[in-house]
């Protein structure tokens, strides 16, 4: 495993923002990551996970303590699997290591005859993180392909929840709420074989689109959950609840502090202007504009980003 000194996490982020990490961690073996894991949790050693940091907003004071990226990505194949039980039609099952890239494991996915995944097509980040946070779009989300999760727990030990013992919800999972869970390898179902050439075809196709819609420049995706008036998953489009309409009703779009701007685009997005925002001129920004909605439409936006202290804490707007 390589561990690097001093690594600036703007390198490994997004957004471009972020100080030097004392370590960071290329963690490629998963087998091998339980002690160490262990051992930093039970040494109170500020720790943070990376996938690709698509939806990280780190400290520009860096990071005191251990950042493990984690690079395991084997894929495991469980194909005969549909007609076991008494021949009766199942599904198929294929397991996953955190490290690899979504997009990547959607086109091996195609190549071995399948389209279930591709409406995730195009949402950038790693197998762990589409768990841990249940990403979702064009009405699919992570949870609806998903059997069981392999994560450690603080003590390092390998535990195995199946997909209620997770708790997926609109981005949320059980292992957002445990920052001590490291998400290690996920067992996908999946239903829906199809001809390879055309559904690699699909997924290229909404890979573009979707990268075509995304407001130029770099952010951290949305920087908003939609917010339900229920409290509980996503709002229905019936209930338009939508964190971008509210904050474009509200007049945010195009609002500039130092180098943080609000999308003239898509009004839930806060870019980096010409890389050289600061973690502190984003933050500001994220509170003007809940702050504005909250007093206009009486609704509380909370960030769907990860926006973390140079202790690994969660800074909240
Ligand atoms: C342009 C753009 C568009 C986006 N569009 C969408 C969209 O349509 N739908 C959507 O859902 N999201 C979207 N996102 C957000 C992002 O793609 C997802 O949240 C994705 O799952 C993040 O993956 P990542 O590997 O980059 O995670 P990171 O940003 O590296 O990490 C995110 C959080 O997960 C934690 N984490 C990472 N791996 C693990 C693990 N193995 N175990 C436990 N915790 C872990 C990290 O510590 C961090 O707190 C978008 C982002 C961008 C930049």
């Amino acid at each position: 495993m390589e561990i690097l000194k001093n690594e600036p996490l703007s390198r490994h982020t997004f957004y471009g923002v972020g100080g030097l990490a004392d370590e960071f961690y290329k963690v490629d073996d998963a087998e091998s990551f339980a002690e160490l894991w262990a051992e930093t949790i039970q040494a109170k050693i500020p720790r943070l996970i990376l996938g690709k940091g698509s939806n990280l907003l780190c400290s520009d004071a860096g990071f005191r303590g251990r950042v493990f990226s984690l690079e395991f990505d084997k894929i495991t194949w469980d194909i005969p699997s549909p007609f076991r039980k008494g021949g009766k039609k199942g599904g198929f099952f294929v397991t996953v290591e955190s490290g690899k890239n979504f997009q990547a494991f959607i086109e091996e996915t195609n190549k071995q005859g399948f389209e279930d995944l591709c409406n995730l097509s195009g949402i950038p980040g790693n197998v762990g993180a589409f768990v841990r946070g249940n990403a979702g779009a064009f009405g699919s989300e992570t949870k609806d392909f998903i059997k069981s999760v392999e994560f450690l727990d603080e003590s390092g030990n390998l535990k195995t929840f199946n997909r209620e013992e997770c708790q997926f919800g609109y981005r949320e999972s059980v292992f957002k709420s445990h920052p001590d869970w490291c998400v290690i390898k996920s067992t996908f179902e999946l239903h829906q074989k199809a001809d390879p050439e055309s559904s690699l075809k699909k997924t290229r196709n909404l890979l573009a689109e979707r990268w075509r819609k995304y407001p130029p420049g770099r952010s951290g995706g949305s920087f908003f959950k939609n917010p339900s008036p229920l409290g509980g998953d996503a709002p229905s489009k019936a209930e338009g609840l939508f964190a971008g309409k509210l904050l474009e009703e509200a007049g945010a779009k195009g609002d500039t502090i130092g180098h943080a701007q609000v999308s003239e685009k898509h009004a839930n997005f806060i870019l980096n202007l010409e890389g050289k925002a600061k973690q502190s001129e984003i933050i500001e920004l994220a509170r003007k504009w809940k702050k504005i909605v909250f007093e206009k439409f009486g609704v509380t936006l909370e960030p769907e980003i990860f926006i973390c202290d140079e202790r690994g804490g969660k800074i909240t707007l």
